[in-house]
């Protein structure tokens, strides 16, 4: 069984989800997803509730994750709280008005460190929006992996994911922070990462840089399975896990390790059952 720890609710449209809940069915792949992106208070897609609504019905494929929004004000921790109630296992977070690493956002991960769920951030490239022009906030930079540096020390027990790896961007940046914050993960969610990336780079992204280390596969254990699919664009599924599951065994990663990293590891967050 795979968990898809990357997976968007892009459409509400009952078909559709029907396609995306038969596909995980096909692949043994249940999949973690989230509404959003929600960039400075616009829907953008379907809200939390909906998401949760039908992750209920869904057989146990679909796994409910909470978008939350970062944003200009102080976050109101009780709606964290609430979402929890209503089910979410784990919060994604995308477009923030600050760095992730910002004063205002520290109460949130605290929030999210005590309730033991885990957090998937966005890292690298995202495309312009027409809403870039109206708020006019420095986006990438805002996502960069470097500013999970601070995040990360500062909550060591929140597990937190860069997904995309810092897109080709920040590829290297991404992976040295991986390699040395011990609740830092990744995934190679979207064709840009998963196709981006070769086997080599990826073992060289991998490999610390203290000498002391002798060279072995458990950097890779930091990564967690993503695909970037979504409902009304289910096939990053499969071509993610074919790729994934390849990248890993030409780096001759064992296959209990592999078995964590296309799914036990998140499953472990999330509460899921094998
Ligand atoms: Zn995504």
């Amino acid at each position: 069984m795979y968990l898809d720890f990357h997976t968007h609710f892009s459409s509400a449209d009952p078909d559709l989800v029907q396609d995306f809940i038969k596909n995980c069915e096909r692949l043994e792949c249940r999949a973690a997803i989230f509404g959003g992106p929600r960039y400075g208070g616009r829907w953008c897609a379907v809200p939390n509730e909906e998401v949760f609504r039908v992750c209920a019905e869904s057989g146990g494929w679909l796994i409910p994750m909470a978008e939350f929004s970062l944003w200009d004000a102080e976050p109101d921790l009780s709606e964290i709280r609430r979402l929890v109630d209503l089910g979410a296992r784990g919060f994604k977070f995308i477009l923030p008005y600050y760095g992730y690493d910002h004063d205002l956002y520290m109460p949130v991960y605290e929030e999210l460190e005590k309730l033991g769920k885990p957090a998937l951030f966005h890292t690298g490239l995202v495309s312009p929006a027409p809403e870039d022009a109206i708020f006019r906030r420095p986006m990438i930079d805002n996502m960069r992996p470097i500013r999970l540096d601070r995040v990360a020390r500062s909550f060591p027990k929140l597990k937190i994911v860069a997904a995309h790896l810092g897109t080709a961007m920040y590829r290297e940046e991404c992976a040295s922070l991986v390699v040395h914050h011990p609740n830092l993960y990744f995934d190679l969610a979207g064709g840009g990462a998963f196709w981006g990336v070769t086997a080599p780079q990826l073992a060289k992204l991998m490999t610390h840089d203290d000498w002391a280390r002798s060279p072995d596969t458990r950097n890779y254990r930091k990564m967690v399975f993503g695909s970037d699919a979504k409902i009304g664009l289910t096939a990053p599924m499969e071509a993610a896990i074919q790729t994934c599951r390849s990248l890993l065994l030409r780096n001759f990663v064992p296959e209990e390790d592999i078995q964590d990293i296309m799914g036990g590891t998140a499953a472990a967050w999330l509460g899921v059952k094998e």
